[in-house]
């Protein structure tokens, strides 16, 4: 058996040497003051072992990793309804792309571009105050991580509402072609605070234990949602979880993912961990550089990748 202890602690002392780090997101000022030499990582193995390495404790802006618990929720809400209103293909495009709505009448290709989460964030929305739906999402945030200190940092989420000029032409093209139900300005003051949750390595990897663990979370201490939800969950994140880097992603590192521009990856290996990385700097698709970089030699020195073993 692997000591996954000293793994992710070789890797933290290997990625704190790596001196090509990615370019730190500048199009939300406060993600721009975040600190290059940033790196973080937590592995919360199926038996409830916690493996923690470098800045693992310390909150960053979660970003679109908050898409994936979004959308459990809205799933739990509507169900397969949902996929009347988004599809489930990858894009090919990137996060924030607007060329394939005119073409596919305002439904985004998946949950996890930019579009579709807005679309997400409506459904949530439905029959709340815009309030009130972002209270559950971090409600729901804190249930399957078992923390309550998890917060949304509202000086990011004012950033992303005074700068976010391309989400809103998203949002708006939608609601023109009848796919946001709700006026704009609420689908995108939901969207925006659910991309600014901060949360640690720790706490992501805590969340995401219901997608290793088939649905059930040993937080609540029930089912979050259906085995066969959570299995589809990990599909769209292994197709859709890193924008148009989703194929390298596949191919790196083998594992369903899903990265934010705050540099943070949450990444399931089915039946065995729930991983978080966290470092800064992105490469040109908008990933984590470090953290891709990082995964990829977990899953090289574990045989983790669901393609089959690395040696
Ligand atoms: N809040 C970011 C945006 O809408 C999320 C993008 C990302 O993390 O990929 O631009």
């Amino acid at each position: 058996m692997s000591d996954i202890g000293a793994i992710v602690r070789d890797i933290a002392r290997e990625m704190a040497a790596v001196a090509q780090r990615g370019r730190v997101a500048d199009y939300i000022p406060p993600l721009a003051e975040v600190d290059p030499a940033r790196f973080g990582i937590a592995v919360v193995e199926a038996d409830g072992a916690c493996h923690l390495a470098g800045d693992a404790d310390m909150p960053f802006s979660i970003q679109s990793v908050s898409k994936v618990f979004s959308l459990t929720l809205a799933l739990g809400k509507v169900g397969d309804a949902l996929w009347q209103r988004v599809g489930r293909e990858p894009s090919g495009s990137a996060f924030n792309s607007i060329v394939q709505l005119e073409t596919e009448s305002g439904i985004p290709r998946n949950p996890f571009i930019n579009a579709g989460a807005i679309v997400v964030s409506d459904v949530v929305l439905a029959g709340h105050q815009p309030r009130e739906a972002i209270a559950e999402i971090l409600r729901f945030t804190r249930a399957l991580a078992g923390d309550d200190a998890i917060f949304v940092d509202e000086h990011v989420a004012q950033a992303e509402q005074g700068t976010g000029f391309r989400n809103a032409a998203l949002a708006n093209y939608m609601r023109a072609f009848g796919n946001l139900r709700h006026p704009v300005e609420q689908a995108l003051g939901v969207y925006f605070h659910q991309c600014a949750i901060a949360m640690s390595c720790r706490q992501l990897a805590l969340a995401g234990r219901y997608l290793m663990l088939a649905g059930r979370s040993p937080a609540t201490g029930g089912s979050v949602i259906s085995a066969a939800r959570a299995r589809r969950i990990n599909a769209l994140m292994m197709t859709c979880g890193h924008y148009d880097g989703s194929g390298e992603f596949a191919y790196r590192v083998g594992l369903p993912g899903k990265s934010g521009v705050g540099g943070g990856i949450l990444a399931i290996a089915p039946a065995r961990a729930s991983i978080a990385v966290w470092s800064p700097g992105l490469n040109e698709r908008g990933n984590s550089e470090i953290g891709t970089i990082a995964l990829e030699r977990l899953v090289q020195r574990t045989g983790w990748s669901v393609f089959g073993p690395s040696y």
